[in-house]
């Protein structure tokens, strides 16, 4: 019987004298006369390994692969360190400013440049929070500046006017007394719209809310106002087109108060025989009333703190009584309507509040 080792010591294997390749054998039975007498096993190398040049080319191969291993994984740490880079520089940014305003320096923007779109919103985002709470902080300051101011002022003319009469400079009489009343009055007034204000701000206010034809409710606060109106000699123009339905659902006596401030500003505001138009139009489903005189206007710079609470106008502050709190009360009301509203308005030339509602059938 032939030992299949031998055939690994023939001279076409001699390549092979490593014994790295892999040698396969198969069996075969050889039977005679129905018994297995002995078996034939046939054996070879795995082909792709015969020669040296299959076992230079399998190790070239694996050389050929450790190194794109080597490379790729040398281009991943290179890409990825790149692209951390990208996140990890604007997030910290990010997180340093968030530091910064939470510490009250509210001047803090970040400026970092990047291409990834939900960073780049973040990072616009903690830049308008940024420009918010500088706002909020300005108007917190100014509040309260204002509020002394305003209290400061009438308090100031009563104890003067007071001890001059005391001092026995002034005579004490009805005039004086008058005087000094209107005074208190003033005074009252502020204290009462501030107490409106705070009901709405802390939501205490119960609002009954119903069909409101505006245009029934918008003629008769008109028609209101003519003694005023007279006053000034100022013309009023009511314009809207009958026939078409103008319902909104509010709360009359709030809604009322909206206008009602809107056109004592109006008046207040507007030079003697000057003119204001009052526009109730419906779009679709939306009934939009706009207000528009042709007073003193809004400065520039006063027109995005006029619905703050106690803004005045620099000009109105001097020579126009006022609270600064009436459009805060309308902005307040006409956000309990979801409404919106809107000023336009040129130095000298005049002002238009528009207000848009939903309307309802
Ligand atoms: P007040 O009228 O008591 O001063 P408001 O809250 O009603 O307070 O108005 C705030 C400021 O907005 C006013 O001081 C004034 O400067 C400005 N303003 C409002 N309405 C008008 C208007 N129709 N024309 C000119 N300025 C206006």
């Amino acid at each position: 019987m032939m030992d299949p080792n031998d055939i690994k010591g023939k001279e076409h294997f001699k390549a092979l004298s490593n014994k790295s390749g892999v040698y396969i054998t198969n069996s075969f039975p050889i039977k005679y006369n129905g018994s297995t007498v002995g078996y034939v096993e046939i054996g070879q190398y795995s082909s792709v390994l015969l020669s040296t040049e299959d076992i230079n080319f399998k190790l070239s191969i694996n050389k050929g692969i450790g190194a794109s291993i080597f490379l790729s994984l040398f281009i991943i740490i290179i890409i990825s360190l790149y692209i951390s880079k990208q996140f990890s520089v604007p997030i910290r940014e990010v997180s340093n400013i968030s530091v910064n305003l939470s510490n009250g320096d509210y001047n803090s923007r970040t400026s970092v440049k990047t291409d990834i779109l939900e960073i780049e919103k973040l990072k616009s985002s903690i830049n308008t929070l940024g420009e918010k709470l500088k706002h909020q902080d300005l108007l917190r300051k100014r509040l309260i500046s204002d509020i002394s101011h305003e209290i400061r002022t009438p308090l100031n003319i009563l104890q003067n006017n007071l001890e001059a009469m005391i001092d026995g400079i002034f005579p004490v009489n009805t005039e004086q007394l008058v005087a000094l009343n209107d005074e208190v009055i003033r005074f009252g007034k502020l204290l009462n719209n501030l107490n409106t204000l705070k009901k709405f701000e802390s939501e205490t206010i119960s609002i009954n809310k119903e069909k409101v034809p505006l245009n029934e409710l918008l003629s008769s606060i008109c028609d209101d106002f003519s003694i005023a109106l007279n006053e000034k000699n100022i013309e009023l123009i009511y314009n809207t087109k009958s026939g078409k339905s103008y319902n909104i659902f509010g709360d009359t006596d709030k809604l009322k108060q909206v206008f009602i401030n809107l056109l004592s500003n109006a008046i207040k505001f507007s030079n003697v025989s000057g003119k204001i138009w009052v526009n109730l139009t419906r779009v679709k489903e939306e009934i939009i009333v706009s207000i528009r005189d042709t007073g003193i206007g809004i400065q520039k710079e006063d027109l995005p703190f006029i619905f703050e609470r106690l803004y005045r106008g620099d000009k109105s502050r001097n020579k126009i009584e006022g609270s600064g709190l009436g459009l805060t009360i309308v902005k307040d009301i006409l956000t309990l309507h979801s409404a919106s509203i809107n000023v336009e308005s040129e130095e000298g030339r005049g002002s238009t509040f528009t207000i848009r509602f939903k309307a309802i059938n």
